[in-house]
């Protein structure tokens, strides 16, 4: 499926999105606790894509926080059934940060590394091959 349009959006489907670009820049698993309380999970699943090859149509609601580096990182979610999409960081402004899950063929994700590992929450099951 690597040849694929990556498509997806929210569990209500008020938001939706498309790439154009079929190749992730990046993706990665991020333990960090603002990502565990955005995903109310152990941990976020972002693909990261060129912004400039994605529409997204429907609007997000986004909550921003100043990350350690100064960076300004918002998370985007369906202001309606509340699921994150996608997220934004002000020190990476071309790329868009894809919520794995929100993906419709999740198994266009292929985790290649893990951070902020030190973070995770006890019961989360770190995978000893991506750190
Ligand atoms: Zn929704
Ligand atoms: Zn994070």
């Amino acid at each position: 499926m690597s040849d694929a349009t990556i498509t997806g959006g929210c569990a209500c489907s008020a938001v939706r999105y498309t790439s154009t670009k079929t190749k992730p820049i990046f993706e990665v698993k991020c333990h960090c606790t603002q990502c565990q309380k955005a995903t109310g999970s152990a941990f976020a699943a972002i693909m990261v894509l060129p912004k400039a090859d994605i529409t997204v149509e429907g609007d997000l609601t986004f909550h921003s926080y100043t990350a350690p580096n100064g960076n300004v990182v918002s998370h985007g979610f369906c202001p309606i059934c509340g699921s994150p999409v996608h997220n934004k960081n002000t020190g990476y402004p071309d790329n868009i940060y894809i919520q794995a899950g929100s993906l419709d063929d999740t198994s266009q994700f292929n985790p290649v590394k893990a951070i902020f590992t030190d973070e995770a929450a006890h019961w989360d099951n770190l995978d000893p091959k991506l750190n």
